[in-house]
């Protein structure tokens, strides 16, 4: 990951939560007894993010569908098209949407933005369009609509495929860094507190990263604990977890109809 140029827009981070379950420690975390801790309960968020500079906006992540929710008994604390709303965005404005990686709850609600050009890595299409998706222990986190949505944003045009590395906007770099899903990607954010690197799934909660632990399920294990330890040596201001149930806590919190599902990073001018 190539440290980010200094001279560049600055961008305010807004963490958005959109939901949260109740499971537990043994559930969370792979091969939980290994470790020789007493299980626990345990909460995780679900999160996406806005980043704001001006008048601009790149949406990062769109939480998953209702209906992927109800299937799956996911809470919905807010729908992430109305907390959009809830931030004076429109979702349908073509804001360039990142997908940091093709799992269920970071892929719902595309057909909400039907201009937007879509950002998604090329290991990550590609494993998604090819022989080992289907299988269960990939194919369960999968979401069946959101193929289609992509397939008709590339009949749009709207399909942006990268490789490795993006810059989506300057002061917004998206890089591929694969591990829990062949094309997890990482996007790192230039902010008036300094580089704010949001891991997504790559650290679905801080734990991973202080206690050298990895979610449930990674498609990489020797690949996944490679990328903590690379985040690890990041000197980024703020890293910010996929599903951490204390991660609004560490910011500002923001008020209003979004007041407890959502806090910011940086100034917004
Ligand atoms: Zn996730």
């Amino acid at each position: 990951m190539p440290e980010m140029q200094s001279e560049t827009r600055e961008w305010q981070v807004v963490i958005v939560k959109h939901g949260t379950r109740s499971t537990t420690r043994s559930d969370a975390f792979m091969n939980y007894s290994f470790y020789g801790e007493q299980d626990a309960p345990f909460r995780l968020d679900y999160f996406f993010w806005v980043l704001r500079s001006g008048d601009d906006v790149v949406i990062v992540d769109t939480g998953y569908s209702g209906t992927e929710g109800r299937r799956r008994g996911r809470e919905v604390l807010v729908d992430p098209v109305d907390a959009l709303r809830a931030l004076d965005i429109d979702p349908a404005a073509g804001h360039p949407v990142v997908i940091t990686h093709a799992h269920y709850d970071h892929i719902g609600n595309l057909t909400a933005f039907p201009r937007s050009p879509i950002h998604i890595s090329q290991a990550e299409v590609g494993f998604w369009t090819g022989s080992m998706a289907d299988k269960t222990l990939f194919a369960h986190f999968g979401d069946a609509s959101a193929g289609e949505a992509m397939a008709s944003a590339d009949a749009d045009g709207r399909l942006r495929v990268f490789r490795e590395q993006v810059d989506v906007a300057p002061g917004v770099r998206v890089t591929a860094v694969g591990g829990h899903t062949p094309g997890q990607a990482i996007v790192e954010v230039h902010t008036s507190e300094g580089l704010v690197i949001l891991a997504s799934d790559a650290m679905h909660f801080h734990e991973e990263l202080e206690g050298d632990k990895l979610f449930q399920s990674m498609a990489d294990l020797p690949l996944s604990f490679e990328v903590l330890e690379e985040l690890r040596c990041r000197s980024a201001a703020h890293l910010i977890s996929g599903h951490d149930a204390g991660e609004l806590d560490r910011h500002r919190p923001v008020g209003g109809v979004l007041s407890g599902l959502a806090a910011t990073i940086g100034r917004w001018r």
